[in-house]
């Protein structure tokens, strides 16, 4: 019989950390609507205290996530205790996550109070969140690098103040896998509650590549909680990328002896919904989620499967939901077919969402024979995110060559009222043509930071996915669009980002006069 290891995601508090990443609310209920699916057991769906955004997001996902437990970040000030208890709320199992620094190194450095000090503040902090709810979780933070008496002296008082899980971070990535478990096994010694009546954690980082490695020790050492973000998001190098964890147990429970609840199917669905809105694309080897997670192209290897799957191959791909390359829909399919292939793929469409994704996915199949589910995933990315569309790009035309000045004329709809704006302009290149011709019209300072091509499909009528990350006073919004040409992809990403900045960062400015109103 396995033991049961609890799946902590933190995708949408840590992993929003990451360098660049800018998630709205709907997007995080989104993401948590699918964690819940996925089966995950906890959602750390933010930090209160720390802005109004994060507090929303706390509230929202507190309020549409019912299965798994709601945690919401605090350190150890009454201040930020109340918040995170009243952003918890309305949750079905809600979860206060309280962390304080415990380094020698960060108390001298960072928090400036002696050993008793942090001892004390951690106890009052438990009781104060322990008054608001039964389930708290307390992290002294660095603590690999924290001196192993302290640590266990700490961890006894918060155990003894009522935390009950305690988690142990490895926050700077610091550790090595057999070190990590010798630092449990002594605090079990020391603590014997831990991993009876109190659960252990572990959140492990990856600056050295062993997030992962670390966190798989862990279990084998008695954790029975691992915290970590889909796709290994998350500050810096990142977190320990749960899909890792949770098909390492699911494959060698034989070796760990533990094993999680979670829907393995819908793996692949979550890394992709992470990645659109994340705009942070999966690395083709990653293990589980890559592109290339499953291909073989040793001639002997694809000898063996042929004979014998299980010769090369240890997962199954269908277990972790990689879809099937093969011809799924063309432009005979009806939208009842359509949505049934897109829940399989983990996609959920509403009633009122599905007309504008039957139409699209129409015009894709005119231009497309055969429709793959990778092209559905890339006719998905546009409807992944609920940001409000100030404006859509109705018409692109370029042209361009070796002789010709590259030019372009857009045409845009404003959602309000419906006009519509043609504008032309050059460029360098067709892309910075359509881009300075919808700046003309749209006028919303910004600057391109970032800018990816994907093909999603093989072949030459393959779907082109654009990715681009555009900023303004330091805020970074992110815009993808797909479609067969790489420059009209490249114009709907650009006009996403802009709908996003519209949305999150200012007022649309009106639109400009000059621009020549069509019918
Ligand atoms: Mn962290």
């Amino acid at each position: 019989m396995n033991d049961k290891v609890l799946i902590f995601d933190t995708t949408l508090r840590d992993g929003e950390q990451s360098a660049g990443t800018a998630m709205t609310v709907e997007e995080k209920v989104e993401i948590a609507k699918q964690l819940e699916r996925l089966g995950v057991d906890v959602i750390e769906a933010g930090f209160p205290i720390s802005s109004k955004g994060d507090f929303e997001a706390v509230q929202s996902v507190a309020r549409e996530v019912r299965a798994p437990i709601v945690a919401a970040l605090s350190h150890c000030r009454d201040a930020a205790i109340d918040r995170a208890a009243e952003a918890l709320k309305d949750a079905a199992h809600p979860r206060i996550h309280l962390f304080l620094s415990s380094s020698d190194n960060h108390l001298m450095n960072q928090l400036r109070k002696n050993r008793e000090e942090v001892v004390e503040m951690a106890v009052s902090a438990i009781r104060r969140a322990r008054s608001y709810v039964d389930d708290v979780e307390f992290s002294p933070m660095d603590s690999s690098r924290t001196d192993r008496d302290f640590l266990a002296h700490l961890v006894r008082a918060a155990i003894d103040a009522g935390a009950t899980t305690i988690n142990i971070p490895d926050t700077v990535g610091y550790a090595a896998p057999g070190e990590f478990a010798a630092l449990l096994e002594h605090l079990r010694e020391q603590a014997p509650e831990l991993g009876e009546s109190v659960r252990l954690s572990v959140h492990c980082h990856d600056d050295l590549g062993m997030a992962v490695a670390n966190s798989l020790a862990a279990v084998k050492a008695g954790a029975r909680q691992v915290e970590g973000c889909i796709n290994g998001i998350g500050e810096r190098a990142g977190n320990c990328a749960l899909e890792e964890v949770i098909m390492a147990l699911r494959t060698r429970s034989d070796y760990f002896g533990a094993d999680t609840d979670v829907d393995t199917k819908q793996l692949y669905a979550t890394s992709r919904l992470v990645s659109q809105i994340t705009g942070f694309a999966v690395q083709p080897n990653k293990a589980i989620v890559g592109r290339n997670a499953f291909r073989h192209a040793s001639g002997i290897h694809q000898d063996g499967l042929i004979k014998d799957r299980s010769t090369y191959e240890i997962i199954d791909p269908v277990s972790v939901g990689v879809p099937r390359s093969e011809l799924v829909l063309s432009k005979l399919s009806g939208s009842r077919g359509l949505r049934a292939r897109l829940t399989e793929l983990g996609y959920a469409v509403t009633d009122e969402q599905l007309p504008a994704v039957y139409e699209q996915f129409k015009e894709l199949a005119d231009k497309k024979r055969e429709v793959t589910d990778r092209d559905l995933m890339a006719l998905m990315s546009g409807h992944v995110s609920a940001i409000e569309q100030t404006y859509s790009l109705e018409h692109v035309q370029v042209t361009c060559g070796t002789r010709e000045v590259p030019t372009a004329t857009v045409t845009i709809k404003a959602a309000d009222g419906g006009a519509l704006y043609t504008d032309a302009a050059t460029g360098d290149g067709p892309v910075d043509a359509v881009y300075k011709a919808i700046n003309r019209i749209v006028r919303e300072p910004n600057q391109l930071t970032e800018f990816s091509v994907n093909a999603v499909t093989e072949g030459n009528d393959a779907v082109g996915e654009v990715s681009i990350r555009i900023e303004r006073d330091g805020r970074t919004y992110i815009g993808r669009g797909a479609d067969t040409d790489i420059i009209v992809a490249s114009g709907k990403a650009y006009m996403a980002a802009l709908n996003r900045l519209l949305a999150m960062g200012g007022q649309a400015a009106p639109a400009a006069e000059a621009a020549a109103t069509v019918g």
